[in-house]
């Protein structure tokens, strides 16, 4: 397909951005997704699982048997119920947990709340996260996104994670969400960008002293998926380019994603790997 096709049209939101002003509508694995019993009986928690990539894991983990429970920001809501909807059409529980994870004591209480909600807790994925890229210089990044960026990606993913840990035990396993940014950083999402590469690091970390639990570590690498938080936090001119410096000349779709976790929460497929990062990238480098 010519750049022309793959171009979006432009367009602009206020973050945290909602699907339903998102111009083509996102292709979460709605009519796509099949499951075949690969994740049964397990019960998963994932952050950001409102929309976008968090979206389509939570549908393609409950087509494969397990129940989700989904964290997520207030103004969110819309977005939670509609993926809590198809949860309960692939006939598992859908759990909401509206609350902002910048904030200590709400990041906490999620692994908990879920796994009461649920009956336990085997699979976490540490999925939400934010950028902000409309900005000129490093000199232009206020302390107030420099927060909203490393309290999101790190500090809430370290505190979601320990809170977790006292319900997780051998066969369960984390999923950290990463970022071809952590390999190929874009000056303009410098701070964005450390946060990726430091979750890859900590996974690392995390899968060495989890192993002998019996706790599996790994992350996804995703190249540019095209999900809210792109026109939410992107000037409009790479809205509309957005993807198309990849090999496969194109964004990817938040469904094209959902594989690699189900295949990484896989007690059977993934029962040797840890400590990885599976790029899914659209032809970009992850090593
Ligand atoms: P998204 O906007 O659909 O999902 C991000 C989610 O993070 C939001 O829905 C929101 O619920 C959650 N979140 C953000 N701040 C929060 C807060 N303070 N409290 C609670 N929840 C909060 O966008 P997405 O692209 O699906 O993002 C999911 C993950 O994928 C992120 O970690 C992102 O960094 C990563 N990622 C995305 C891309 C991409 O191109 N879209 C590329 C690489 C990595
Ligand atoms: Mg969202």
């Amino acid at each position: 397909m010519s750049a022309d096709e793959q171009s979006f049209p432009a367009q602009q939101q206020e973050p945290p951005g909602l699907t339903g002003a998102m111009t083509p509508t996102p292709d979460h694995g709605e009519e796509s997704y099949r499951g075949s019993g690969r994740l049964d009986g397990l019960r998963a928690l994932v952050t950001g699982g409102d929309s976008g990539i968090g979206r389509a894991v939570a549908i393609a983990f409950a087509r494969e048997g397990a129940d989700v429970a989904i964290g997520y920001l207030p103004d969110e809501e819309e977005d939670a119920q509609e993926t809590a909807r198809w949860v309960g059409e692939a006939g598992r529980k859908a759990v909401l947990l509206p609350g902002d994870i910048t904030d200590e004591a709400t990041a906490r209480s999620l692994p908990d709340q879920a796994a009461e909600q649920l009956g336990g807790l085997d699979v976490l994925v540490n999925n939400a996260g934010f950028q902000m890229a409309r900005r000129e210089s490093v000199e232009d990044i206020t302390t107030d996104e420099i927060d909203r960026v490393l309290k999101t990606n790190l500090y809430a993913l370290l505190w979601v994670t320990q809170a977790a840990l006292k319900h997780l035990g051998d066969g369960s396993s984390i999923i950290n969400n990463s970022s071809i940014q952590a390999y190929q950083p874009s000056s303009s999402l410098l701070d964005y960008a450390s946060t990726k590469a430091a979750i890859n690091n900590l996974t690392v970390n995390l899968a060495a002293e989890l192993g002998p639990r019996g706790i599996r570590v790994n992350a996804v690498a995703p190249g540019p998926i095209w999900t809210p938080l792109q026109p939410a936090t992107q000037p409009e001119e790479k809205v509309q380019k957005f993807g198309q410096d990849t090999p496969l000349g194109r964004a990817g779709q938040p469904a094209e994603l959902a594989p690699a976790f189900v295949f990484l929460a896989s007690p059977r497929d993934a029962s040797y790997v840890s400590g990885t990062v599976l790029g899914v990238t659209g032809g970009k480098p992850v090593f």
